[in-house]
């Protein structure tokens, strides 16, 4: 029995079984890390002799009787949700040392269902980026291609997942930061309906855009810890109370007669023509389903990006206001006075992408600017959310790639943000209209996974997982990445 290759379920019921003991499984997976962490890099902090306590504790007695399809699995926590007692980085120098004060509540609700803890995954600074290139410690590396990019925020734990060092991760989504690294790793990653998962212990990034998912090897595994991190929490008040579904029943549902819609302006034909197969291959593999595949206009899916970019920062230059040195982490050597001791704590603590984020921020919400940039972009989501809203009226979920491209090579577009903004330019929708979004491996591009993307209504996360869970049925099992196969 392959233990890394085991979803939750079947883990579940070798445990419950007595095949197999919580040791064994830490065991399995603390030997794919051990061969492959010092080439990935996807951790900034882990203890795995903790968790090898408490796996020993686990004894089968303890376990027989456990119904969390959870319990004795080692998992990954991206670097920006608060771990009590636990370094808590965010991805950033300015954090470095700083141990949580409490537990986000998702990590809480994990850790509850019986998750043991690998460590924290290592992510882009403050979750701001798309490559995990501007952690302030190190970049993580594609396990399917050392030189490249595995995607980011979220790419520590993309990657983790897709070398099987973790069982699964939770990442954090404000553009795309859990579906673009669960695409360029061909993992599955899905952002929730805001509102679903508590942000409550999250490192805000953009509140009005930030929200808490799984990136997890298989549709199955996502929709069993999606049922584990739901619901109401009276630490974020913007949770509701709606009634989560049962999403491990909901992913077996029939999709015929469901009918999703292309966008028209994801402008497809300037897609490479391996990326339009691989869309066009998941378009026919819905058909057969029996989906009706039809196009919608979207007319302003294209301003998007633009409003995503201006309400981002806004919300970003508020957010990292706290950073100051006197509340959290590290803190600049000498200084004359209090704005000079401020100003050197986060000049020299700070990435260059935050700095720049919390000056577009702070320019986007500036008296005389105001109006011109922040209020416009407001108005304009209102007309994004309307349009996606009237659509909806007429189909179940929109069907669109994740990325434009797969995994592009480290250092190809530090050096040009504007480019690497773009390659969020399918996921920032579901973020500005808080739709829920999920991203599938469709297949292989060369010797890069390639993820598609469904976007469903507003707290309809089982129509989207029952339909990616289609792709990976006709899809059959991705090669492993090759950092796996040359060990
Ligand atoms: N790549 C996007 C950005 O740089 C998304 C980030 C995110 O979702 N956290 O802002």
């Amino acid at each position: 029995m392959d233990i890394v290759e085991l979803s939750l379920k079947q883990l579940h019921n070798e445990l419950k079984a007595g095949n197999l003991t919580v040791s064994d499984i830490v065991g399995a997976y603390k030997n794919n890390f051990d061969k492959t962490e010092n080439k990935i890099k996807a951790f900034i902090h882990t203890d795995w002799d903790e968790i090898e306590k408490k796996a020993q504790e686990l004894t089968p007695d303890k376990i027989k009787n456990s119904n969390s399809v959870l319990q004795g699995v080692p998992v990954g926590i991206k670097d920006v949700l608060m771990t009590h007692g636990v370094q808590t980085t965010a991805g950033s120098k300015i954090l470095e040392g700083y141990k949580a004060t409490y537990t986000a509540t998702a990590v809480q609700k994990l850790f509850d269902a019986g998750a043991l803890m690998v460590g924290k995954n290592n992510c882009d600074e403050f979750a701001m980026g798309g490559s995990t290139e501007n952690s302030g410690f190190f970049p993580t590396h594609n396990p399917y291609d050392l030189s490249r990019v595995p995607g980011g925020s979220s790419g520590g734990s993309a990657t983790a997942v897709a070398t099987r060092q973790v069982v699964f991760s939770i990442g954090s989504d404000t553009g795309g930061s859990i579906r673009q690294p669960a695409s360029f790793c061909g993992v599955v990653g899905l952002k929730p309906t805001y509102g679903r998962v508590s942000r409550f212990g999250l490192i805000a990034m953009a509140s009005s855009l930030d929200s808490v998912g799984p990136i997890t090897k298989s549709v199955e595994d996502a929709a069993y810890v999606l049922e584990a991190i739901v619901g109401h929490d009276s630490y974020d008040s913007t949770t509701t109370d709606s009634k989560p579904e049962k999403y491990t029943d909901a992913i077996d549902r029939s999709v015929k007669g469901m009918k999703i819609g292309v966008p028209k302006q994801i402008d497809l034909a300037s897609l490479s023509s391996e990326v339009q197969e691989q869309f066009q291959q998941s378009i026919d593999w819905l058909k057969d389903s029996g989906v009706e595949v039809v196009e919608i206009d979207l007319q302003h899916l294209k301003d998007a990006l633009a409003v995503y970019y201006v309400i981002m920062p806004a919300e970003v230059s508020s957010n990292m206001a706290k950073f100051d040195g006197i509340r959290f982490g590290q803190t600049a050597d000498k200084a004359d006075d209090l704005l000079s001791f401020y100003m050197k704590t986060r000049g020299e603590y700070l990435g260059a992408e935050v700095k720049r984020r919390i000056m577009m921020g702070t320019y986007v919400l500036s008296s005389g600017y105001m109006d011109e940039y922040y209020v416009k972009a407001q108005k304009v989501r209102r007309i994004i959310a309307n349009e996606v809203k009237q659509a909806f009226g007429d189909v179940d979920a929109f069907f669109l790639p994740t990325t434009p491209t797969p995994a592009f090579e480290i250092g190809e577009k530090t050096m040009n943000p504007i480019d690497m903004y773009l390659s969020d330019i399918y996921t920032v929708i579901a973020n500005i209209v808080g739709i829920p979004g999920i991203s599938v491996p469709s297949g292989m591009i060369g010797e890069l996974p390639f993820g598609v993307q469904f976007l469903g209504k507003h707290f309809d996360e089982a129509t989207i997982l029952a339909l990616a869970n289609v792709i990976e049925k006709k899809r059959g099992n991705l090669p492993q990445p090759k950092i796996l196969s040359n060990l």
